[in-house]
């Protein structure tokens, strides 16, 4: 007897990032069929990988941390996670240069940590023991809150006026700003740069954001940075064959122009002018743009219109004819006066005359990057996410500055040795992504109840539709996306 086969209920999910890739798995998995719909002709969003002449390089993320998310997603399609994605942790995290001439090397070990504290920059070991427990005291309290759960579940175990008393506890330092708190507790100025950077991994100002940012640090100092042995785009590839393996298709060079909503219930989207019907849908695009564009019957949420965006970047993509031993695989070259420059990034939104730049070097651990005797250089600057400047004409000045920065720090002419190069501005992350104003990491953090009013993982205006990604809970980097993505699967209900 022929068996009848039940149709399996259909999934839809809007734009391959890496959380799009992350829930495709995780609903192919709970027993959708999913489809994946992308307008690039690439998989990966901002997570991708681009060649220029002999040199790749990882176009967007390149600091790995909490790759044990990746093994979880791995294991759901039972790959065993070190046969696809390999990775070990970082020895060095990076190496800082002050303005003055001061350097300071992040080392993982935390006794190597507390000596180079210390002889650098004349902390004692149990001064910097102190602060980094605080870190930890605050991930311990707010990680479980605001990063493994939806904020509308915790409403329903948690009241409102219980989180708000546990919020405004000292320690958690919600009334005070990163900055603020990182004086108060250092006291000192290099620690202090080195401390506030950590907002920037969220696109925030450490000026502004709430000092419960200060937990950024935690994971880094207790769990460790890590490098994948195939580079950043590894990420992409590993997770891509779990999807495939599990059964999800993806369909590229598919833009979705909109998920149709009739009588609260999302019935499907349209891509490429064909209509795909949907049992549930799921956005993994910008949410400014899903409400703006995808949506445009429904008027953009007061929250997410209104809500400041993450900090954007320029991104010089070097082709390097030479090696720099003096330089690791992330290498931050600090302004002069770091609140001038978020002064210029977030109230003045200009371009910094002294910006902070970050080299990363990822053929420092993967040879295959660049060829032999030769380096692949990102080199990026935090920049306002501001449509209404010409980054084209802006580039040229940019990329002088940056270069007499390099050329006085290793004592070359570093133009000399260039001999590929690709760029990136906010606009061009922008189109590509659809993410709203080129943010890098979705909404900033600065004001102290963002994350209330980030989008929420379910979309209120239908039934059966969702959100994921760097603009929804709970928030930008890859590691957040995978938790965002954890977080939506596990709310839709069984097909
Ligand atoms: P995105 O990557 O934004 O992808 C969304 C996808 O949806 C895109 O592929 C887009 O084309 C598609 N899409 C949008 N609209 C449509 C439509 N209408 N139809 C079809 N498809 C559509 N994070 C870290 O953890 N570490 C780092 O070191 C780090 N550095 C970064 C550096 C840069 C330069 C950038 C840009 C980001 C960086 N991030 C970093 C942040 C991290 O890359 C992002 O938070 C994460 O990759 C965002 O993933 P996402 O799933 O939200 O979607």
């Amino acid at each position: 007897m022929e068996e009848i086969k039940e149709e399996r209920k259909k999934a839809i999910i809007v734009g391959a990032g890496v959380a799009g890739i992350a829930t495709a798995i995780r609903l192919q998995k709970k027993g959708y069929q999913v489809q994946v719909f992308e307008k690039n002709s690439y998989l990966g969003g901002k997570l991708t990988s681009i060649k220029k002449g002999d040199f790749t390089f990882d176009a967007g993320p390149s600091l790995l941390t909490m790759p044990y998310l990746i093994d979880d997603l791995l294991r759901l399609a039972d790959i065993p996670p070190q046969s696809v994605f390999k990775y070990h942790p970082l020895e060095i995290a990076c190496k800082y240069y002050f303005a003055d001439g001061k350097t300071l090397v992040a080392y993982a070990d935390a006794q190597k940590r507390n000596e180079e504290f210390q002889t650098k920059l004349n902390i004692k070991p149990s001064k910097l023991d102190k602060y980094l427990q605080k870190t930890r005291y605050m991930w311990n309290i707010t990680a479980p809150i605001f990063l493994y759960k939806s904020l509308h579940q915790i409403k329903s175990y948690l009241s409102l006026s219980t989180l708000w008393r546990a919020l405004n506890l000292p320690f958690i330092g919600i009334n005070s700003s990163m900055a603020k708190m990182n004086h108060k507790w250092l006291s000192n100025p290099y620690a202090e740069q080195y401390f506030n950077r950590f907002a920037t991994y969220n696109g925030s100002n450490p000026y502004q954001a709430p000092a419960t940012l200060n937990v950024i640090s935690y994971l880094e100092h207790f769990e460790g940075a890590f490098y994948p042995e195939d580079s950043m785009i590894s990420i992409n590839q590993s997770l891509v064959g779990a999807a495939e393996k599990l059964g999800v298709v993806f369909h590229l060079n598919q833009n979705v122009q909109e998920i149709q909503v009739v009588n609260k219930r999302a019935q499907g989207i349209i891509a490429n002018e064909k209509f795909h019907s949907a049992d549930i849908v799921i956005s993994n695009a910008d949410v400014y743009s899903t409400y703006k564009y995808l949506i445009p019957s429904k008027p953009i949420p007061k929250n997410i219109a209104q809500q400041e965006r993450s900090s954007s970047a320029i991104i010089f993509y070097w082709g390097i004819n030479k090696t720099f031993d003096e330089l690791d695989v992330h290498n931050i070259l600090f302004s002069k006066d770091y609140k001038i420059e978020f002064e210029e990034i977030w109230k003045h939104k200009t371009i910094p005359k002294d910006p902070t730049v970050y080299i990363n070097i990822s053929s420092k651990y993967n040879p295959n990057d660049a060829p032999k005797g030769k380096e692949n250089w990102f080199v990026m600057i935090n920049v306002p996410g501001n449509l209404e400047i010409d980054w084209d004409s802006v580039k040229g000045n940019i990329k002088s500055r940056i270069i007499d920065k390099i050329n006085t720090l290793l004592k070359t002419n570093i133009e000399e040795y260039i001999v590929e190069e690709d760029t990136l501005s906010p606009l061009d992350i922008q189109n590509k992504t659809a993410s709203h104003l080129g943010a890098l990491y979705g909404s900033a953090s600065n004001q102290k109840l963002a994350a209330f009013f980030r989008q929420a993982n379910k979309m209120s205006i239908a039934s059966n539709l969702y959100a994921v990604g760097g603009s929804v809970h709970p928030g930008g980097g890859i590691p957040l996306c995978l938790l965002s993505a954890k977080i939506t699967a596990e709310m839709i209900p069984n097909p």
